[in-house]
């Protein structure tokens, strides 16, 4: 039985005192009765303050991203040995905003899926298509080709290390989420490809549904088979939603 994740991604936002705040919001609002793992991921810098608000409770800590090196002249990028040290567990890889803005391909996302694994971090490895490439009917070449090249660099046992977060490229930030219909279809299919690679792997594996899951329809979208949580953005940044949406993950 795969244990349900919800991560909070606050991308680039608020402050030291909001992070502080909405850490803190999130911590004594959740209770025991959640049975979802629950996991925030603040930008770098808010990583220390949002640690110190976490210590003793439940509740995971994570980075938006993470160097593809152990350590070096790497200028701007922040080491897995580094987040690991203020008590982060996992760390998001190959966010479609850093794909598609920052020009990450997938041998730069396996690469930091490695760096992250070889230090203790788990990665949680993004993937999905554009509005484009699904209108073209691409989905399944271009999620199987992001997922392909996770495998090739970390083999099936390193991939079972992992998460995986399906995220539409055209549901996020949109308010438009994929159906539980349109999204298990994907969620399926990257099951079905890895059971053909490992089967034990892909029964353990957690893979995240993300792209505008709020509240009203956090419930229909886990319910399905293949969906073992979200990857929350927009409404992760309000401590009443997100607590909801992880409610209804467990
Ligand atoms: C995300 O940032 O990964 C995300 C899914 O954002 P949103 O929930 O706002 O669509």
């Amino acid at each position: 039985m795969r244990r349900a994740l919800v991560a909070g991604n606050w991308k680039m936002h608020g402050s030291r005192s909001s992070a502080e705040a909405l850490a803190t919001a999130v911590a004594s609002g959740l209770g025991e009765a959640c049975a979802a793992e629950v996991v925030l991921l603040p930008p770098f810098v808010h990583v220390p303050e949002v640690s110190q608000r976490l210590a003793g409770t439940t509740i995971g800590l994570g980075a938006q991203n993470v160097a593809d090196a152990a350590e070096g002249a790497c200028t701007g990028e922040v080491s897995a040995a580094m987040l690991r040290e203020f008590g982060c567990l996992y760390a998001l890889v190959g966010h479609s905003e850093r794909r598609l803005l920052y020009g990450e391909d997938d041998r730069l996302v396996a690469r930091r899926a490695r760096a992250a694994l070889d230090a203790g971090l788990i990665p949680v490895v993004c993937l999905g298509e554009t509005l484009e490439q699904r209108e073209a009917e691409q989905t399944a070449q271009v999620v199987l080709a992001q997922l392909d090249a996770v495998v090739e660099r970390l083999g099936a046992d390193g991939l079972g290390g992992c998460v995986l977060a399906y995220e539409p490229v055209w549901a996020i930030g949109t308010g438009r989420s994929a159906s539980p219909e349109q999204a298990q279809e994907v969620h399926g299919l990257l099951r079905d490809h890895l059971r053909r690679i490992d089967a034990a792997v892909a029964d353990e594996l957690r893979i995240l549904y993300g792209g505008s899951v709020k509240p009203d329809n956090a419930g229909a979208l886990f319910a399905m088979p293949d969906i073992d949580g979200g990857l929350v953005g927009g409404a992760s940044l309000k401590a009443d939603d997100f607590l909801a949406i992880c409610r209804a993950a467990g």
